[in-house]
Formats: C-alpha cells, sequence, structure tokens
C-alpha cells in the first residue's frame, strides 16, 4: 500500500456466533451474557443471578469447564455445556528475553496470529495486547504498519490475551485463596500492540469493560492505557464509553514530517488532533494524556523540534514519553544518538512536563514496541517499497 492509498476503516470483525454453533462465552459483556442465556432457556428471573455466578468462575477463578462450576445445579451445568464454550486463543509460541520479558504468538478463529508481550518491572508488570490481526494504517517506522489488515480481534479475543498471559503466569487464584490476595503480576495493560484500537472501538472497549468489572480481572481503568495513531472522531468515546487512560503516538511537530510517519495525519492533521485532546473529556492534572515520541535520528529528534513539541502542546495535562526507535528487518530509519535524546528529554521536562525515556525491553526477541509482526505474515514489502512509503525516495523527510 502506498502512503498516499486512502485510509479505510471497513474492516471484518468475525461474528460471535457461527450459525449453529455455540456461543463463547468470553467476550460477552454482562447483558450480553443475560442475553445469551435467556434465548437458551435460563428463566429470565434467574438470568442476573446465574450471570454472576458463572462471571465468578470465568473471570475470577479463570474456570475452563462448566463441570467445576458447582454452585450450578448439574443439569444446569449440562445445559449450559451444549449451548455454550469457554474459548481463549491459543498460544502456538512463547518466547523469553534475557530482561524477562515474554512474547507470544497466539492464534485466533480463522488460523491468524497475533503477538502480546509482558513486560515484568520491579513493582508491576504491564500487559502489551493487540487488537487487530496487522493494521490498516501505514506508519512508515512501524513494522505492524508493513502488514495487511486481516481483521478485528472479537472482544472474546482482546480479553482472551489478557486471561492467557494470566494462565501463563499463574495469576489465577487457587482455590480458598480469598480474592486481592496475591499479588498482581498483571497490574498494567496498554493497548500497544498490533492494530489500531480506535478502529476496533466496540470490541476493545467490550473487552476493558470485563477486564475491569469490579467482580472479575478487576484492573482499574487508571491501569489500563489505550494508544491511538490519532482517530480523531473516536477520541472523545475512549473517555466516555471505557473511561481508561489515552495515549496519542505524536512523533512528529510539523505536518509535513508527520504525514510522513503517521500517514493518519492527512486525514486529521496536528491542529485537528490537538482541538480534540484540548476538548478531551477526562485530561486533568491526576489524568494526563500521554505523547508517544519515537526517536529517529535526523528525522524528529533535533531540539527546535523538542520546542516546538512543548509550544504545541501548551494547555494540555500531558506527560512525553520518548521512545527510541527500535529497529527491525528494513526499517528506514535508525535510533537517534542517546545524547540527543537525553538532550530532547531535558528542555521538554525544563518546559514542565515528565519525559521519561522508555527502556527497550525485550528486542533480542523483537518484542519491543513496533517490532510486532506475526509469523505468518512475514512477507515484507521490499526495502525499496518501504523507502517509498516512508517519502525517503528523495532523501529523508524534511
Ligand atoms: N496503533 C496504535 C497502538 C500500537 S503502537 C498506535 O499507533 O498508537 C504502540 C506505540 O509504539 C505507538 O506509539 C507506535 O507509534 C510505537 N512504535 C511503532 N513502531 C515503533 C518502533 N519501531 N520503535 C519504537 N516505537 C514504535
Ligand atoms: Fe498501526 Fe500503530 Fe503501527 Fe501506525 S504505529 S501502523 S497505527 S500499529
Amino acid at each position: 500500500m502506498s502512503a498516499s492509498a486512502p485510509i479505510t476503516q471497513d474492516v471484518l470483525t468475525l461474528p460471535r456466533k457461527l450459525p449453529d454453533g455455540p456461543i463463547n462465552l468470553i467476550g460477552l459483556t454482562r447483558d450480553a451474557m443475560r442475553d445469551a442465556l435467556i434465548a437458551t432457556g435460563t428463566p429470565e428471573k434467574q438470568a442476573r443471578m446465574r450471570v454472576s455466578q458463572i462471571w465468578q468462575w470465568l473471570y475470577v477463578w479463570g474456570a475452563r469447564d462448566f463441570e467445576a462450576m458447582t454452585n450450578l445445579a448439574k443439569g444446569y451445568r449440562a445445559d449450559l455445556a451444549r449451548h455454550f464454550v469457554v474459548e481463549l486463543p491459543e498460544v502456538v509460541r512463547r518466547d523469553i528475553s534475557a530482561d524477562g520479558t515474554r512474547k507470544y504468538l497466539v492464534r485466533i478463529a480463522g488460523g491468524h496470529e497475533v503477538e502480546v508481550v509482558y513486560i515484568p518491572e520491579e513493582d508491576r508488570g504491564t500487559l502489551c495486547i493487540s487488537s487487530q490481526v496487522g493494521c490498516t494504517l501505514t506508519c512508515s517506522f512501524c513494522h505492524t504498519g508493513t502488514q495487511k489488515l486481516v481483521r478485528n480481534l472479537t472482544a472474546g479475543e482482546i480479553v482472551g490475551q489478557v486471561m492467557m498471559a494470566r494462565d501463563d503466569l499463574g495469576e489465577w487464584p487457587e482455590p480458598g485463596e480469598g480474592m486481592g490476595e496475591r499479588p498482581r503480576l498483571i497490574s498494567n495493560i496498554v493497548l500497544m500492540g498490533m492494530g489500531e484500537p480506535l478502529y476496533n472501538f466496540d470490541n476493545v472497549r467490550d473487552a476493558m469493560k470485563i477486564t475491569m468489572d469490579g467482580e472479575g480481572i478487576a484492573l482499574s481503568r487508571r491501569r489500563i492505557t489505550l494508544s491511538t495513531s490519532g482517530v480523531v472522531p473516536e477520541i472523545a468515546r475512549t473517555a466516555e464509553e471505557i473511561g481508561c487512560m489515552l495515549a496519542i503516538s505524536f512523533h512528529a511537530t510539523t505536518d509535513a514530517v508527520r504525514d510522513q510517519l503517521v500517514p493518519i495525519n492527512k486525514r486529521w492533521n496536528i491542529k485537528t488532533l490537538l482541538d480534540a485532546l484540548r476538548a478531551y473529556p477526562k485530561a486533568s492534572n491526576s489524568e494526563r494524556i500521554t505523547f508517544e515520541y519515537v526517536m529517529l535520528k535526523g528525522v524528529n529528534d533535533s531540539d527546535d523540534d523538542a520546542r516546538r513539541l512543548v509550544k504545541l502542546i501548551a494547555g494540555i495535562p500531558a506527560k512525553i514519553n520518548l521512545i527510541p526507535f527500535n529497529e527491525w528487518p528494513g526499517a528506514p530509519y535508525q535510533r537517534s544518538d542517546w545524547d540527543q535524546i537525553e538532550r530532547f528529554a531535558d528542555i521538554v521536562y525544563k518546559a514542565g512536563y515528565a519525559s521519561p525515556i522508555r527502556t527497550p525491553r525485550g528486542e533480542d526477541i523483537m518484542a519491543a514496541c513496533g517490532q510486532l509482526k506475526s509469523a505468518t505474515e512475514r512477507a515484507r514489502k521490499s526495502r525499496a517499497q518501504i523507502a517509498a512509503d516512508a517519502g525517503l525516495g528523495h532523501g529523508r523527510p524534511a
């Protein structure tokens, strides 16, 4: 796809229910589960109670088998097993980096694969999950962007990534253990894997609502961060309908450069994006918007860029997360020199913004930001095509 190709949003979402097949309970919101139970014979009066019971088994205890749901009558458990399944994405490969980062390749319906990354830190652990197979957008520095979009993930496939990682980390409580007794291994979730989450809004919202539900996985909304390249019309809904934290892939301080790096900028430019952020319902000093800024040598990393950046975002409660560029085979950019990254961070910091530099993690297993791309989709564009898309045919972007 060339950089000037139209940006499309009309991607497929697999239906939750195949015509006559059983319904996957994972990914149904409480309301949807209630409807599904009633439709398959649960008396309406009991439905809410049954949802609560099943919900606890699935999301507090990590149960997968209806037979284990011992507070439900035997006959009812058999009914459930006739109409429903409890299905998660299947892990086909797990790599563990020297720094402890884990990268999972998981297979979803249709044989497609997406990547999920777990990043342990001293006092927390972050799970980076995917929202689409590939991405329709073609950010020129992003490995995922070289992979054509195959389809949107369902809500079940999104929350399923969290459950799969909890399985692998042994995070579900043992019978007899109280809720909240175990230290949380997955304390934070970032929607920063493959795909543009705001092009799959409803499924991402439902999956995050399930993840936040207080009688289940119960992760606080403040510990979930959704990262978008700047799908302006959907930004306000993130605050209104999900309530999680917001990160923006900003990456440039002029439209000319941002057009090259983040092509969605041609549709919604820097001013339009910043106007939407100024009007963002949830922005406050305690809930700052994160501006992600990938450091590309000689492209967007000058002192002038740093000064322009702080001017542009004036008035927006923000922090700036500097991401040293992670290389991938054929990438048309280089990581900025460390000195320059620090100078940039310093200018931003002195202007009054937190400016952490994101430590690259899991690079040895290609698990770092922007390196994700599923193994089934390795057929890469040629180096020349990537350079042409990035506007590098006649030298670097200005
Ligand atoms: N599609 C969403 C979320 C996924 S990308 C978005 O673009 O925001 C998560 C973050 O990693 C984004 O800020 C993205 O711009 C950044 N990123 C992509 N490729 C990268 C690379 N090669 N090195 C460093 N960061 C990268
Ligand atoms: Fe898609 Fe985000 Fe990569 Fe851009 S940076 S191509 S929006 S995944």
